[in-house]
């Protein structure tokens, strides 16, 4: 039977890997985003699949009559939230829009969800945890987040979002799945993103210093996108209602990340420092038993070879 499932935030770059593995085992696809971060060149080569639709709209309104048409004529089986700037620079530079994708954006979707008997899926993040006093982070650790802080309009829309999502499936027993995504990186990460890898790539493709924030010991635990994507869908297609974290455990100091991409790009080792971003956090590991042991996932892939497909992509364009 084929199932359609709608991807808020699908031409994004999680997103945009996750269309195209729905569409790769045979679901119908209504990407859903306004492009407030998401890139169209990341779906160009999606959108001529039959089963695939793209609707340039935002998830803080009501879904217009074009999107409501589709859905009552395909049916909908799930609603996968994953729409929100997600990188530190981007949701800084947008903090209202940030707070409001988290709250009304994702009551808009729990009603779509509901109104058709649909699961629905949050894309919720390690920054729940925040400046963690618990490592590595496990998903009963409550976090340390500073809730009037910079960082808050993500933490503290996402924390939302979790407790939104919780209270419609206590309260209206909607069938949801919660999960806690942690670092990720891969191709369509954009060179102009912010995070750490895709600046330290575009930084060596320009022969130009990496710029390290703070003194390079703070850490973080790199997952290659192909690896996470399998991770929800897993979640996607099992009836657990989370939080799950989902990323990789081998954990990194940022130190250890410039010469493995020095060496990866094949230039000398160059380095700038700048100020630590405030509460940024000191250091991120997710404990992924309950993933291994519900979802039957783990990482497979090498943050070597994850990187070397990484560089070649950003190579490329
Ligand atoms: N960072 C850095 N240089 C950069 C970008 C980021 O040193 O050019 C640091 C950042 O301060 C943080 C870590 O790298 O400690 C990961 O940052 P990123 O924005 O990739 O993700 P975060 O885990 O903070 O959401």
């Amino acid at each position: 039977m084929t199932r359609t499932v709608v991807v808020a935030g699908g031409s994004g770059f999680i997103g945009s890997h996750l269309c195209e593995r729905l569409l790769d085992r045979g679901d119908r696809v209504i990407c859903v985003d306004n492009l407030s971060t998401g890139k169209r060149a990341n779906i160009a080569e999606l959108e001529s699949r039959p089963e695939m639709r793209f609707f340039e709209a935002d998830v803080c309104e009501e879904f217009g009559p074009d999107l409501r048409n589709l859905i009552e004529d395909w049916g909908l089986d799930a609603v996968l939230h994953l729409a929100s700037p997600a990188s530190p620079p981007a949701y800084l530079a947008r903090p209202i829009e940030t707070l409001d994708v988290g709250s009304r954006g994702t009551r808009n979707l729990l009603h779509v969800a509901e109104a058709q008997g649909a699961r629905f899926i949050l894309a919720s993040t390690s920054e729940v945890y925040g400046d963690p006093l618990e490592h590595p982070q496990t998903e009963s650790y409550w976090g340390n987040v500073n809730p009037i802080g910079e960082r808050s309009v993500y933490d503290e829309s996402k924390r939302f979002a979790e407790a939104l999502t919780m209270a419609m499936h206590r309260s209206r027993g909607m069938n949801i799945g919660i999960l806690r995504i942690f670092n990720t990186y891969g191709p369509r990460l954009q060179p102009s993103d912010g995070r750490v890898i895709s600046n330290f790539v575009a930084q060596a493709l320009s022969g130009v210093p990496f710029t390290m924030y703070g003194d390079g010991s703070q850490t973080r635990s790199f997952c290659y996108v192909d690896d996470l994507v399998t991770g929800i869908v897993a979640m996607l297609d099992s009836s657990e209602v989370g939080p799950i974290n989902l990323g990789n455990p081998i954990e990194f100091t940022l130190r250890e990340l410039a010469d493995v991409m020095a060496e990866l790009c094949e230039v000398p080792l160059q380095i700038t420092y700048a100020p630590l971003p405030s509460d940024d956090p000191r250091m991120r590991q997710p404990d992924i038993t309950l993933a291994r042991e519900r979802l039957g996932w783990e990482p497979q892939i090498d943050l070597r070879d994850g990187l070397a497909s990484t560089i070649a992509w950003q190579r490329s364009r």
